[in-house]
């Protein structure tokens, strides 16, 4: 592919993968398909093949680059060490760049640049999804067939959107730690409560909270779709938000988010007034679990008398390799027994906006995921990730079982103030 390549130099990026095929039976797509064209190993065959010219980036071509979840198991298996998440962002780039993407993904760039980069308009785009689906609009739509079945799996509200920005929790006790906290751009309009439990969480274990007022969206569902521009300005946004404020740490309760954060570093790189500002900031950037583990938190005394299994949100497993920190915070809940599904770190089809561009294939994930769930008999589904608990609860209202899904600071801040969940 042609273009600038300031994210990274991609040729030796592609170069680094021997085409073993150890991460073939790691890839939920190429589970499913049995594809050599759904499989990391053909993905990245498939790239090297365009950026050489010897195929054209045709939308059959670019179709199996867009079906990947970008879920980063075969990065984290690979014994190479090849960054697929990079590759992949910076391919997906250089095609729409050059307008070799599809209609529909450009018209997808263009809702996450117009739309979920712009708080002011999310909040109007979310209010119009809250009341189609208060009256039941968007089910009709979907029995009526002027909608697909991904309009079934947008989240669902829970609470009252979190607004809060400046002081948002005054330390209990001793004072430990001057932490920023991230809004984002879905979660404070969706899942409200999950920040406030974060904030308490925070607060109960000596950390005064903040969540600067100038911060905004990430940027991650940008750089997953290719649009690295939108995602380095939502980046550069970020850095002089948090940084102004000198935290001792900036916590984030969303996996995806996290991901992304802790790589401003490397997505900055070519910007020479931000790369040393955007490492910095990635250095301070904790997943909450991670940061929890690392204070460490109060063990609560309260019993949660509940069978949980936990989903391993693939950017926190994969991407920021923590899987053991959210089963330490699950395991300390007094009562809880935390009950393993199989393949807990496989991709539940959420994947950002990929239940609404491939519903499909992100239909087929969620039932298999929902099947394990259900098979361990747990009351409740535990994640950390929005996109998660949204797809985890769309697959309860399609009869996934009768279990709750929270996210795992729910149920820590629950076993602090003897809440019932
Ligand atoms: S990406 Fe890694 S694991 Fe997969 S084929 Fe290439 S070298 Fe092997
Ligand atoms: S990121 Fe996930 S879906 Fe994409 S090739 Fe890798 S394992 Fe498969």
């Amino acid at each position: 592919m042609t273009g600038s390549r300031p994210f990274a130099p991609t040729d030796d990026d592609l170069s680094q993968c021997v085409r073993c095929g150890l991460c073939l039976e790691h890839c939920p797509t190429y589970a499913e398909t049995r594809l050599e064209t759904q499989s990391p190993r053909g993905r990245l065959y498939l790239i090297r093949a365009i950026s050489d010219g010897v195929i054209e980036p045709t939308p059959n071509a670019l179709g199996h680059l867009d079906s990947c979840l970008q879920c980063r198991n075969c990065e984290a298996v690979c014994p190479s060490g090849v960054p697929y998440g990079r590759i992949m962002e910076q391919a997906r780039a250089d095609a729409l760049g050059r307008g070799a993407a599809p209609f529909s993904w450009r018209l997808r760039a263009l809702f996450l640049r117009e739309v979920i980069a712009r708080p002011g308009r999310l909040r109007m785009f979310a209010a119009a999804l809250r009341a189609s689906q208060r009256v039941g609009l968007l089910s009709l739509a979907q029995r009526l067939r002027f909608v697909g079945t991904s309009a079934t799996l947008a989240p669902r509200t829970r609470g009252q959107p979190f607004t809060d920005t400046g002081l948002i929790a005054r330390p209990e006790g001793e004072e430990r730690a001057r932490v920023a906290m991230l809004s984002g751009c879905i979660m404070p309009l969706a899942y409200g409560d999950v920040h406030r439990a974060t904030a308490r969480v925070l607060a109960r274990n000596g950390c005064a909270v903040s969540a600067p007022a100038a911060q905004g969206c990430c940027g991650a569902l940008h750089a997953h779709n290719g649009d690295l521009d939108t995602a380095r300005a939502l980046a550069r946004r970020n850095i002089d938000a948090f940084l102004n404020e000198a935290p001792d740490a900036i916590v984030v309760n969303s996996a995806g988010c996290a991901a992304a954060m802790k790589e401003y570093g490397d997505l900055l790189t070519g910007d020479a007034a931000y790369r040393d500002r955007a490492r910095e900031m990635s250095a301070l950037v904790k997943d909450v679990h991670e940061y929890l583990v690392g204070l460490p938190f109060e063990a609560p005394t309260e019993t949660l008398d509940l069978s949980v299994t936990y989903q391993d949100p693939c950017h926190l497993a994969h991407a920021q390799r923590i899987s053991a920190a959210p089963r330490q915070v699950l395991n300390a809940i007094p009562g809880l027994r935390l009950a393993e599904m199989e393949d807990a770190d496989r991709c539940c089809g959420a994947a950002g906006v990929y239940s609404f561009t491939q519903a499909e294939m992100s239909i087929r994930l969620l039932d298999e995921k929902m099947l394990d769930a259900l098979n361990t008999g747990a009351d409740v589904i535990a994640t950390a990730n929005p996109g998660c608990l949204a797809q985890l609860e769309a697959g309860v209202r399609r009869g996934g079982g009768r279990a709750r899904v929270r996210h795992v600071i729910e149920l820590l801040d629950r076993a602090y103030s003897a809440t019932g969940i």
